[in-house]
């Protein structure tokens, strides 16, 4: 029989998920909050809306059709993020926290509320 591969992380989870309200700390956007489009986990990015906007040339299509410039979201890296909590409304770091049934869910370290 093969062997294992190793090396590979089972553990990889991103406490930033799709929809979520974040605030960018690093680069050009740094200070604005936007909504999480997706989430790269294996790359360790994500699309912000609104955020980090680059442009794109489109080619023209046709004579009538304007070719140019799309601007477009580019993906930035989570380390960049954080969460905004949406109950108490303020840029929080995930705590995690098990439901009597199991359940895993995060927490506002803020306001302990499940977000
Ligand atoms: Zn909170």
């Amino acid at each position: 029989m093969g062997h294992l591969r190793g090396g590979q992380k089972v553990k990889l989870m991103s406490k930033i998920k799709k929809n979520d309200i974040v605030k960018i700390l690093a680069g050009r956007d740094s200070g604005k909050t936007g909504k999480v489009l997706s989430v790269f986990p294996k790359k360790s990015k994500a699309l912000v809306q609104g955020i980090n906007m680059v442009k794109k040339h489109s080619r023209r299509k046709s004579n009538d059709q304007q070719g140019g410039i799309i601007t477009k979201e580019s993906s930035i890296d989570i380390s960049n993020l954080m969460i905004v909590c949406q109950k108490c409304s303020r840029p929080t770091r995930i705590g995690y926290s098990s439901l009597s049934d199991g359940t895993k869910v995060r927490i506002c370290k803020k306001c302990k509320e499940i977000i």
